[in-house]
């Protein structure tokens, strides 16, 4: 068993920089980070677009705000929103010191582009690999710190727990296959998102939800699970995301006439240059529903992967390209053998990013004493119904950051050493992971099967558009996935390297996750944001104005309740684009 005083599960950009906050608050403590792959293949690896926060003489705090509160469709906590705004320029300013390299106009000044959602420019880019540089950025500077110990490719199975407290977390070590106990005073899960539930999804094959499921298992609450963001530009096979940023520096939305359809969805009118406020530069929800619009009205073209509609980018000419999005160019030129100098580029709508997660305070606190959260698995929540485009990133840093301070003070106040309780429970881990799955069993239900099935399920049910008869199926189906898990057999009984175990764990998590999303979006009457429920069309704020909250019942189901939404300055109104 090792100890130390705070356990940072996660390696993306929300765990490193709060293992970096931890050192800074409290440079005795000593902090593991547990990772089930290398730190820098993390998800926030491959962000490209950019990252939010105010620096533009014409822009300010408020306007930050009131584009993220009305993006979220006035479901998230304005102090939350307030405080994330204020902190997110001095946190891109402190990765501008750690060496993050910013891309800069001419005349030196940091250079901001247009994004979804945001009236005014305020998006800071390394070119199109933003993710890339703030992820080598916190890496090295994580190198610093002599007390950040790293469990590189270990995976986190389950959150020991006593008496309502959190002491740590049980792990496998992928390259031997040891299962131990790694404890501490303060546990924070910065495990990222869980896309993989849906089976056409940007998301990287390791984003199966593992945090959200654990603290959920483990008796915390998960809120507003039911919005669960479309991306309206993915390419059509591989689900691989063309960034907003090529519709940020002018690119069109063309449908199957070459007509920008855009216009006919109250998103503005059409214009030769990038607008802001306008068209394509509409928020992701807005966009993804008209593309199911114009499928329906047969405007879209039949691919052998799905219908498509296309992004034009021809007009903006190679320089620009080449110089703002090359990325873009390469993916196209690598994965659809198109060139998007002189050729169209098919896309279509595909998950991308879940807006719920762990409920958390502003200090990134859960439900469980010693437990926090922070980045795309939980939810404090400046989401809401609707992320708006780059404002991800700085939420890594802003949250991250306060959870290491929140989490080092916790645990610099605590008593050494874990319960006794803790070395029984972890004992129990190790013998359940061995029995159920470690020992080879013959049965003829395959992991890989389950898996798709979930993912369709999701899809036919929980997807763009929903309503009560799909979802009702759908958590009968899941149901019925359960039982199949548990038939489910892994047949690799090796200790060295076993994928097929983790994929069985992780398949574990994610029916977890789904059967919390379909529960409440069965249980939340209304439209808003990203959740469209065709039965109840519109916004009912008499109702809904509230957060879904969802725990384990002692059955194992779901069970939902509500909680107020914190309005600070900017009541509920009409979400205005393109006027
Ligand atoms: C293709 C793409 C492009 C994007 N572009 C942008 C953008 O331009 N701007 C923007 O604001 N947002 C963007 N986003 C969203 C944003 O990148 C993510 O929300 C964010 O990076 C998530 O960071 P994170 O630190 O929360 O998690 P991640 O970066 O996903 O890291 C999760 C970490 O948890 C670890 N982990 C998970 N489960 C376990 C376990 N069981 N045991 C041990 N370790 C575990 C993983 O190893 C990993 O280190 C993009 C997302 C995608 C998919």
């Amino acid at each position: 068993m090792a100890d130390h005083d705070v356990v940072v599960v996660g390696g993306g950009g929300a765990g490193l920089r709060a293992a970096v906050a931890i050192m800074e608050t409290d440079p005795r403590l000593d902090v593991a980070v547990v990772s089930k792959v290398y730190p820098m293949r993390s998800h926030t690896v491959s962000a490209e677009g950019g990252a939010a926060a105010v620096i533009a003489a014409d822009d300010s705090l408020d306007e930050h705000a009131y584009d993220t509160v009305s993006g979220s469709d006035w479901l998230c906590d304005q102090d939350a929103v307030e405080a994330f705004v204020r902190e997110a320029p001095l946190e891109l300013l402190q990765l501008e010191h750690w060496g993050c390299p910013w891309s800069r106009r001419p005349d030196g000044e940091i250079a901001v582009r247009a994004f979804g959602g945001m009236k005014k420019m305020r998006t800071w880019f390394a070119a199109d690999k933003t993710g890339f540089h703030l992820l080598h950025t916190l890496f090295q500077t994580s190198l610093r710190y002599e007390r950040i110990t790293r469990y590189d490719e270990w995976y986190v199975t389950t959150l020991l727990v006593d008496e309502n407290r959190v002491h740590g977390v049980v792990a496998v070590e992928l390259a031997s296959g040891l299962i131990e106990a790694i404890t501490g005073r303060a546990v924070i899960l910065c495990t990222g998102g869980c896309g993989r539930v849906f089976p056409f999804t940007t998301n990287g094959n390791i984003k199966t939800g593992d945090g959200m499921a654990l603290a959920y298992r483990a008796g915390a609450p998960l809120k507003d699970m039911e919005f669960v963001q479309y991306h309206p530009t993915g390419l059509p096979f591989t689900g691989i995301l063309i960034t907003e940023a090529a519709r940020a520096e002018g690119g069109w939305l063309l449908n199957k006439d070459g007509y920008r359809y855009l216009q006919d969805y109250d998103l503005g009118t059409p214009s030769p240059t990038p607008v802001l406020r306008s068209m394509e530069l509409g928020p992701r929800d807005r966009l993804s529903q008209a593309f199911v619009h114009e499928q329906e009205k047969g405007n879209t073209v039949d691919t052998p992967y799905g219908p498509v509609v296309y992004l034009d980018l021809r007009h903006l000419g190679p320089e620009v390209i080449d110089a703002k999005l090359p990325f873009v160019r390469e993916l196209c030129l690598q994965y659809e053998r198109i060139d998007p100098v002189h050729d169209l580029i098919p896309v279509r709508p595909v998950q991308h990013y879940m807006m719920g997660g762990v409920h958390t305070d502003l200090d990134g606190a859960t439900g469980l004493q010693g437990l926090y959260a922070a980045g795309e698995v939980a939810c404090v929540s400046i989401n809401g119904a609707n992320r708006l485009g780059s404002n991800s990133l700085p939420e890594l840093f802003v949250f991250g950051r306060r959870a290491g301070i929140a989490a080092a003070e916790f645990a610099a106040a605590q008593p050494t050493g874990p319960p006794r309780a803790v070395q029984t429970q972890a004992a129990d881990e190790r013998r359940r992971l061995e029995r159920d799955l470690l020992t080879s069993r013959d049965g003829r239900e395959r992991m890989a099967d389950v898996r798709t099935d979930m993912q369709q399920t999701l899809e036919g049910c929980a997807g763009i558009f929903r309503d009560a008869g799909a979802l009702l199926s759908g958590a009968a189906k899941l149901q019925e996935l359960r039982e199949r898990y548990a038939k489910a057999v892994v047949e690799d009984d090796s200790r060295a390297f076993n994928t097929e175990l983790v994929a069985a764990l992780e398949l574990g998590f994610m029916l977890d996750v789904a059967e919390t999303i379909v529960a409440c979006a069965m249980r939340r009457e209304e439209s808003r944001g990203a959740h469209q429920r065709t039965d109840f069309p519109r916004r009912d704020d008499a109702r809904f104005l509230a957060h879904s909250l969802v725990t384990r019942d002692p059955t194992g189901a779901p069970s939902v309740s509500y909680l107020p939404v914190t309005i600070t300055r900017w009541p509920p109104g009409e979400r205005v684009y393109g006027r």
